[in-house]
């Protein structure tokens, strides 16, 4: 099918951008239907690129391998997978294999393959679609997809799939298949990914860098507050760092498991350690209560904009949250505060960490970070940049 744009949507292509919206599109020749094959082209009718069309979303089409320099290469399976090699290459030398066993291998928007991720866990490839138009193609892409990972040590790729509560979320798509839970090293450390159960594709590996930066800081703080801690990524980071009493606060009981594992797993002791199975709101508040102070505080929340007109309440919450936490820091802490909301900029976070947001006027920000090297970012594309921590003290 030809999809024709309007202006300003055929230059935002040309700078890279992957996304056509519905009213960027002038008109439509074919089907139409989702997941087909779009050529997209101007006003004039100059070619710009292939993408996928889908029929219901806002997103109308998506550019795969966007931009000038590739706009004549034909968008089928064979070239799918060549542009998922690019991602794969990309990657090459930034991590230490011997030290890093967890890794995306494709950021979908980031490496102009959008709406697929394909993380790599040990021997296994988790891959998660976004939008119904690449979901179309992804048993069709997996052989090629053998083809690329097999060689470079993957046995076997699965699908993260919709599944009802307590059931696999996860559906083979070659070789064996995959156990429930993996261990994988990241800079050294080792942790326990919920394949089957757990969030995203099992692990947040876009905070693997800042975990990092959390053990080195953790050196000279004994007692440390992890809030929403998932499987206890941040903890594990901070418990071997040198912390004596890592707190880790999350809703979900199931993750705390996974991360007591993980600690024995790494040789330390559970022993001054705590697990607390609680609304992090509620803990903060009531640590306050109990005069409790921490010397470092992490807060690492999930989303609070899903989109652009929640973004205001967000905020607030943000800053709800970021006054709780700087409450229980003990003089001359240091606290990390992070937020995966796309639709929040770093100048909007910092907004709600200054001296009027937390109630006082003695920390300032010492480092801000970006997202780490696996998960990079189209230069026109803010929306990519959704992953933002800055720490202060
Ligand atoms: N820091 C983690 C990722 C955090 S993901 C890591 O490095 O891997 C966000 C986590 O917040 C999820 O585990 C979710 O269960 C938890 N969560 C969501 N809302 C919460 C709330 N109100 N209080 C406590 N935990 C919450």
């Amino acid at each position: 099918m030809i999809v024709t744009v309007q202006a300003p949507a055929a230059a935002a292509l040309l700078r890279g951008h992957p996304w056509v919206f519905r009213e960027g599109v002038r008109s439509i020749r074919g089907q139409g239907k989702t997941g087909e094959v779009a050529q997209l082209v101007d006003p004039k009718g100059a070619p710009l690129g292939w993408g996928l069309y889908d029929a219901e979303s806002a997103i109308a089409a998506r550019a795969f391998g966007a931009g000038t320099s590739t706009k004549l290469a034909k968008l089928d399976e064979r070239r799918l997978v060549e542009l998922v090699g690019a991602a794969v290459e990309r990657r090459r030398g930034i991590y230490d294999p011997s030290h890093t066993t967890a890794l995306r291998l494709c950021h979908g928007e980031g490496d102009r393959v959008p709406g697929l991720v394909l993380d790599r866990y040990e021997h296994v490839v988790v891959a998660k679609t976004d939008g119904a138009a690449i979901a179309t193609w992804i048993d069709r892409v997996a052989p090629g997809l053998e083809a690329l990972l097999a060689p470079l040590g993957v046995s076997t790729l699965v699908l993260r799939i919709d599944a009802a509560e307590g059931a696999p979320k996860i559906r083979g798509l070659w070789g064996p298949s995959a156990p429930a839970t993996i261990d994988v090293l990241e800079h050294g450390m080792r942790f326990e990914v919920d394949l089957a159960h757990g969030q995203k594709t099992g692990a947040f590996l876009d905070q693997r860098e800042n975990r990092r930066r959390v053990r080195a800081l953790a050196a000279d703080k004994p007692r440390v507050l992890n809030l929403f801690s998932y499987a206890g990524g941040f903890s594990l980071a901070a418990a071997l760092g040198g912390a004596r009493e890592v707190t880790s606060v999350d809703s979900a009981a199931r993750a705390h498991a996974s991360a007591q594992r993980s600690f024995k797993k790494n040789g330390l002791s559970l022993e001054g350690h705590r697990f607390v199975t609680a609304d992090a709101f509620v803990f903060l508040e009531s640590a306050k209560k109990r005069g409790e102070r921490f010397d470092l505080v992490i807060s690492d929340p999930p989303s609070f904009a899903p989109n652009e007109r929640s973004k205001r309440r967000a905020l607030s919450a943000y800053a709800r949250l970021h006054r709780a936490c700087v409450d229980v820091l003990a003089e001359g802490g240091t606290f990390c505060a992070a937020s995966c909301s796309s639709h929040v900029t770093m100048e909007e976070l910092l907004g709600t960490l200054d001296d009027v947001a937390l109630g006082r006027g003695d920390l300032s920000v010492v480092e801000t970070f970006g997202p780490p090297p696996d998960h990079p970012t189209l230069a026109c594309f803010p929306e990519g940049r959704y992953l933002k921590l800055a720490i202060m003290r």
